[in-house]
């Protein structure tokens, strides 16, 4: 009995190390997979959904529109006031002073009452990504327009995936990520930009690839360009002008 009694436990010592020893090498051959460095740098989120991150450049607080200057480099013209701006019609649109390439953008926007206009002359405004490619920003709600021209169209290139607009009067946000397009040095393209937009938190361009800069006439082609600026574009329509408030960009 004593004997069996030996033999079990050399057993059951055996089994554990050759168990230890089977575990340790597959955390050896796990590790093999695992990625210390680099690590990534620490953003704080704002305690607000949608509210600026601490990495974020803040490109209207609701305070002033000193990041924003006119096309010609004089001072925006914008009403300011309870934290939201708006452009001062048939003004000119208007552009931050600062040039970006890669970034996320975060705005948020309100189209006007009265409703007054339909299809592409109702509240429309637009987000130029580097001056030149637009997300269309417009009254999309009950307001049948050209699919590709209608709010979070790139427009005249790709159709919104879904209608993701509120009734005019309410706020909406534009989640935007930007991958610039790549010039080789004699200016000709050596790859094209790429859009991914959300529109009140639902995606509607999705790794979008952005055939040339936007044009209201005639086939986008590309014109090599570096850092740009974020345009807001002055439509003049016959309604009350697009409100704008919380903007902010983060470099990519
Ligand atoms: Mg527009």
């Amino acid at each position: 009995m004593k004997k069996v009694f030996i033999t079990f436990v050399i057993c059951l010592v055996y089994h554990n190390l050759s168990y230890a020893q089977s575990q340790s090498d597959a955390e050896k051959e796990a590790a093999k997979t695992e990625v210390w460095f680099p690590v990534p740098p620490v953003v704080k989120p704002a305690r607000e959904i949608g509210q600026a991150p601490s990495d974020a450049i803040v490109l209207f607080d609701g305070k002033n529109v000193d990041a924003w200057q006119l096309e010609n480099g004089q001072a925006a013209q914008c009403a300011v006031k309870d934290g939201i701006m708006t452009i001062v019609k048939n003004s000119g649109s208007i552009q931050t002073r600062q040039k970006f390439n890669n970034f996320q953008l975060h705005l948020e926007w309100k189209e006007p009452l009265p409703v007054v206009g339909d299809g592409q002359g109702r509240g429309n405004s637009g987000v130029y990504l580097q001056e030149e490619y637009e997300i269309q920003v417009l009254d999309s709600y009950e307001n049948p327009t050209y699919s590709n021209g209608q709010c979070g169209a790139l427009y005249k290139q790709s159709i919104p995936l879904v209608n993701a607009c509120r009734q005019p009067g309410e706020w909406q946000s534009y989640d935007i990520i930007w991958t610039a397009p790549i010039f080789n040095t004699d200016k000709t393209l050596k790859t094209p930009a790429f859009v991914t937009v959300f529109q009140n938190g639902i995606l509607i361009q999705n790794h979008v690839e952005v055939k040339g800069k936007t044009l209201w006439s005639g086939e986008p082609y590309y014109e090599a360009h570096g850092p740009k600026s974020i345009l807001l574009q002055d439509h003049g329509d016959n309604g009350e002008p697009v409100s704008f408030r919380n903007i902010w960009i983060r470099n990519l």
